[in-house]
């Protein structure tokens, strides 16, 4: 899968990316990036890609001739073309696995007091990482990139994002290592029995009961079996 980022802050994209997982699908050839300045289609002697605000107020918005210039040959390249903005779509797990399936995703990013508002005939669509707002799309674009390119095929083990938070519409259940007990606190248990059946049953009530406390809005949602409900019903019994 290919990315591209056009960006006025490259050394914002580029350390994160060469670090960690994605570093290493990268120098696998799993990933491919692009880093595009876009400061290298600026207009005129200071190659400025910002202006006044017609109609007065505070900050700059970025232009539209300097955007359209790095855009336009990434989009001719094939690329699905994405902007980050306030006003987008939110980012869920649902979105990141749809955009995982594409093969060529380019990425807009914002500064200042935000872009002029005909850039946005230039994407085909528009991500929020949620309802605050940065001081630049690049943290957003690396949001993005980070959870799409960990979905792709052999970036992580498949089984490892299987279990994660809201891929099957849950939290996750919680997790444990060494010592057995620390500080007082003591492993569950089941967890040390060595039978995968309890292990897995404790785990999946665990999750549902962590999903029921925390984000009860996404069990509305979920795929819950006859057992799930049940489970569901004799926590609530309990309580
Ligand atoms: N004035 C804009 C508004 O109120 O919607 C915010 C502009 S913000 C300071 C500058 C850039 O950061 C935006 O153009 C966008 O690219 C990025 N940005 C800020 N918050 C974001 C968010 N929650 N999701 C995605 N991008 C965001």
């Amino acid at each position: 899968m290919r990315f591209d980022v056009v960006t006025l802050f490259p050394e914002m994209i580029e350390v994160p990316l060469r670090t960690s997982i994605i570093g290493r699908a990268v120098e696998a050839g799993l990933i491919s990036l692009g880093i595009h300045e876009l400061r290298d289609h600026g207009l005129g002697r200071h190659r400025s890609v910002d202006d006044y605000p017609y109609g007065g107020g505070a900050g700059m918005v970025m232009r539209p001739e300097p955007l359209f210039a790095a855009v336009e040959p990434l989009r001719a390249a094939g690329a699905n073309v994405i902007l980050l903005d306030p006003a987008g779509e939110r980012l869920t797990d649902a979105l990141a696995r749809e955009l995982s399936t594409l093969p060529h995703l380019a990425l807009v990013c914002g500064r200042y007091e935000g872009i002029d508002e005909r850039i946005r005939t230039l994407v085909d669509r528009e991500v929020s990482i949620g309802d605050y707002v940065v001081t630049g799309g690049e943290l957003p674009a690396l949001v993005l990139i980070d959870a799409v390119a960990r979905l792709v095929s052999g970036v992580i083990a498949e089984a490892s994002h299987e279990g994660d938070s809201f891929a099957a519409g849950l939290l996750e259940h919680p997790q444990y290592t060494r010592p057995e007990e620390f500080r007082g606190m003591r492993v569950p248990p089941v967890l040390l029995s060595g039978h995968h059946g309890e292990v897995n049953a404790w785990r999946r009530r665990e999750a549902l009961r962590r999903t029921r406390d925390r984000r009860p809005d996404l069990l509305d949602a979920a795929a819950l079996t006859d057992a799930d409900r049940a489970a569901l019903e004799e926590m609530t019994r309990d309580a």
